[in-house]
């Protein structure tokens, strides 16, 4: 039997997905050419490792095992994961350690702001675990973040990259009502896979959470992604666009999946990268204002550069 062993947190023995550790190892293809990540090894990188440390945070970089860790880091760009390092979905494509979380942390709003602060950002993105233990899914916390960045760091931007609040009326409308700049939501996938892949999940009520958000305040930006790899089909992907597209979503990230473990659900296909360019670019034509498809694209990569790209494309059809 194989052991997932936790190799971030400080109790390495903890299998860090219990729920997959009798499951089969499931086997992906090499990983491909285009596939090259830097490794972390510069001093911005452990700048930010320090700050990080220092405020007692954890990212979504680190707990995800993110391919571009390397390249962010250095730039001092991490996406902090709010509420804990414990989730208490086991979506089969994830990294994040799964189980029943701890009590809320009263301060971290502010040690998120602060260390924002340290780092000098101009985009900050914040997301979680999901807290389906919470009455209102950890909506109130990711408020008062926003607010806290807000106040410490007026000038810096605020994305919120938020669970899907299922079963947890009214969380969404608090998020909304603290006004982040942009809300984004994950798909991950295509419908015809959510059961293998984000079984805790609804493909519907996800695109109506975030037509939702734009209902509630049509300033926010919107914004969602998914990961392809998955065994999803062309014609599937296209129909997620136009999903967003009917939601009226802004922004569109599509990047490939890779296996964290192989407890996690297998890689069926590595899309090279004219296929990326090819979704961009239907994309586009589809109407959303902002579009990033490559193999590693993932949701807060570049996400400072995107937003000011968002904003100026807003601005050009306001003209
Ligand atoms: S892409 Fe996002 S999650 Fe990955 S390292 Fe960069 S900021 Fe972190």
């Amino acid at each position: 039997m194989v052991v997932v062993v936790d190799t971030v947190s400080a109790t390495p023995l903890r299998p860090r997905h219990p729920e997959k550790v009798n499951r089969p190892d499931a086997l992906s293809p090499p990983k491909p050419d285009w596939i090259r990540v830097r490794a972390p090894t510069t001093r911005g990188y452990a700048d930010t490792r320090a700050i990080v440390r220092e405020n007692g945070l954890v990212t979504v970089c680190e707990e995800a095992g993110c391919p571009n860790i390397g390249e962010c880091w250095d730039k001092k760009h991490a996406t902090f994961m709010i509420m804990g390092d414990t989730c208490t979905r086991a979506c089969a494509f994830c990294n994040v350690k799964t189980g029943l979380p701890g009590a809320l942390e009263a301060d971290e709003p502010e040690h998120v702001a602060e260390a924002t602060f340290k780092l000098g950002l101009a985009h900050i993105v914040v997301t979680s675990v999901d807290r389906d233990d919470l009455a209102d899914g950890g909506a109130e916390h990711f408020a008062k973040t926003i607010r806290a960045i807000r106040a410490r760091c007026p000038a810096t931007s605020i994305e919120v990259l938020t669970p899907d609040f299922l079963r947890k009326d009214g969380a969404l409308e608090i998020v909304a009502a603290a006004k982040p700049d942009v809300f984004n939501h994950n798909l991950e996938t295509v419908p015809s896979r959510y059961l293998s892949v984000r079984p805790g999940a609804r493909y519907f009520h996800s695109i109506r959470l975030l037509q939702r958000v734009k209902e509630i305040d049509p300033a926010i930006f919107t914004k969602s992604g998914i990961m392809v790899g998955l065994g999803e089909e062309r014609h599937e992907v296209l129909q997620v666009m136009d999903d967003l597209r009917s939601a009226d979503v802004d922004f569109l990230t599509i990047g490939q999946y890779l296996q964290p473990t192989r407890k996690h659900h297998a890689v069926m296909r590595y899309v090279p990268p004219d296929e990326f360019a090819g979704y961009e670019k239907v994309a586009y034509t589809k109407g959303f204002l902002m579009v990033s498809a490559s193999p590693l694209t993932r949701s807060s990569h570049h996400a400072g550069d995107d937003f000011a790209r968002l904003r100026a494309a807003r601005a050009a059809i306001s003209r």
